[in-house]
């Protein structure tokens, strides 16, 4: 009997969010993170995207709303240092979320807290061995090294993910040599504040919050109007020398700004300096018998913005599947049909990450003049709508095969519902991460198939304002496994339905 349903490695935001879909769905996790402490170095500033949809949808978008300086905006979001203004439209493509990514991490650890979860801080895996009922963790801990087994183990460990290389899973790709300096700082009374948030610096004039590129590389920078920080990056064009071992100072940082603009900007009260490069990177696969991939051990992308949402959205895929395949009630295939679902979704993400690598890099004219194209198409709604479902990863539509409803494999939309125990919302049926049939025309004939799942499916009926469908099974990921379209003759939708609920629940239960 193993020690655990799943061992985590890695307590970054995929690993926590995996262990709170987990448990959420009745498995029993552990997570085992190496650092005794969380870290609070710079790496994201927010989310935004799908997995708002999804915390939200989970009963847990108010937390993050109560932590962030700006919540739910419509973000100016940078594409390859232009940008996607969301700003102008009354219904946004996408929403974002400023909230440090240590932050968000805290709220996950105690979401999984209170969901029961173990999370072992200082605890770092060494080595993994699987044979087919288990998977064996060896771990390093404050007391010594010890064994621990499980029927699965989920590597969300990062980018340099020992547990990729522990299974032999390539991580093909590229990794852009321009070296990204960033920080929080204070700047010098010298620099004037403009009331656009743009900056007048000593010996250059006026500089315009977000991204400013000369033929020396790329500076770009934001103030904090509530606390007066200012969160600056440079990109120099020429790869410049660092020893990676030393962490940055602010010496170092200046220095890089000054290269990038030519003059100096006088900074102080440095805060979280990092340094870091551009990865293009994918593992061939996200799956290696009893241990998987999730997050940045699974995908490394050129680009800004995108990464955490793509790795959370990785684990809200994967849970409920670990999960019924813990309990043995995960049909043929389901937790293969993650590395199909993910790896696809990942690509999508590389498509539009690596179209910023083109814009952010390209140095000649031609490029100047994809820039100023792309940036004149991005001035049309369509296209401005087009890319927030492509940069907030919420166009991501899994194949529903034999399912003809538009919506299928689409995120469920979230309906306001009139039941008979009164008004709610399909956000609010979702919380449990249960899968859900949700009867929104008189449809006895398939609520009495969907029964036959009561076990692991919910049911509900319901009323919607603007009814997209007679039915929806909707997956506890919040993707529809399944409708029924207006009138849809009972025998191909219950013929349909009965495929889906057995392909994605198994047979149902006493069968
Ligand atoms: C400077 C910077 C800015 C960024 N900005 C953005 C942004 O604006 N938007 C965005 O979406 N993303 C951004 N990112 C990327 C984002 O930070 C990552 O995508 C995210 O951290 C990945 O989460 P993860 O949980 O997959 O991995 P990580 O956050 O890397 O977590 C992995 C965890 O595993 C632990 N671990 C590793 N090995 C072991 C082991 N053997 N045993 C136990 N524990 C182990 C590590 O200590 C760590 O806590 C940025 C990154 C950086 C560096």
């Amino acid at each position: 009997m193993p020690d655990f349903d799943v061992i985590i490695v890695g307590a970054g935001p995929a690993g926590l969010t995996l262990a709170t879909e987990l448990s959420l769905a009745g498995a029993r996790p552990l997570v085992l993170e190496k650092h005794l402490v969380p870290r609070e170095t710079q790496k994201a500033s927010g989310i935004g995207g799908r997995i708002l949809d999804v915390l939200r949808y989970r009963g847990l978008l108010e937390r993050f709303e109560a932590a962030s300086s700006d919540p739910n905006i419509a973000p100016r979001f940078p594409f390859g240092t232009l940008q996607l203004d969301f700003t102008q439209l009354a219904d946004p493509p996408m929403r974002a979320m400023p909230i440090p990514q240590h932050v968000i991490e805290r709220l996950l650890g105690e979401r999984a807290h209170e969901l029961g979860t173990e999370i072992r801080r200082g605890h770092e895996v060494l080595g993994v061995t699987q044979n087919a009922a288990e998977v064996t963790a060896e771990v390093r801990g404050p007391e010594g090294t010890y064994q621990i087994r499980a029927g699965y183990l989920v590597g969300c460990d990062g980018g340099r993910s020992r547990i990729r290389e522990l299974a032999g899973i390539p991580f093909p790709g590229t990794t852009y040599p321009e070296v990204n300096r960033l920080g929080q700082v204070r700047l010098g009374d010298a620099v004037t504040v403009l009331d656009n948030g743009d900056i007048d610096v000593p010996g250059l004039g006026r500089v315009a919050t977000g991204f400013t590129r000369n033929d020396r590389g790329v500076f770009a920078f934001a103030i904090d109007p509530e606390s007066g920080t200012t969160s600056l990056m440079a990109t120099e064009n020429e790869t410049t020398e660092y020893d990676d071992e030393e962490p940055l100072t602010l010496a170092e940082l200046s220095a890089s700004v000054r290269r990038v603009l030519g003059v100096d900007l006088p900074m102080t009260d440095p805060k979280r300096l990092s340094r870091f490069t551009f990865k293009d990177r994918q593992a061939e696969r996200y799956r290696d018998g009893r241990i998987l991939l999730a997050g940045d051990a699974a995908h490394l992308l050129p680009a800004t913005g995108t990464a955490l949402n793509v790795g959370m959205l990785d684990s809200v895929n994967l849970g409920w599947k670990l999960a019924a395949a813990v309990r043995g009630r995960a049909p043929e295939g389901l937790v293969d049909s993650y590395h199909n679902e993910r790896h696809m979704a990942a690509g999508r993400a590389r498509l539009q990450t690596r179209a910023q690598v083109a814009l952010r890099r390209g140095r000649d004219d031609a490029d100047e003049a994809l820039r100023q194209v792309v940036q004149e198409l991005l001035l049309d709604e369509p296209a401005l709508r087009r890319m927030g479902g492509l940069v907030g990863h919420s166009d991501i539509r899994y194949p529903m095969p034999g399912v003809e409803h538009p919506l299928a494999g689409t995120f469920a939309p979230d309906l306001a519902l009139h039941t008979e125990a009164g008004a709610t919302s399909v956000a609010e049926l979702m919380h449990n991460a249960r899968p859900v049939f949700l009867e929104l025309a008189d449809r006895p004939e398939l609520r009495v198939i969907a029964q036959e799942w009561s076990d692991v499916v919910e049911i509900h009926s319901g009323k919607a304002e603007d009814q997209p469908a007679d039915a929806l099974l909707i997956r506890p990921d919040g993707h529809l496994a399944w409708a029924a379209a207006i009138g849809e003759p009972a025998d191909t939708a219950a013929d349909t339905l009965r495929a889906a609920l057995t392909h994605w629940f198994g047979s149902p239960a006493g069968v």
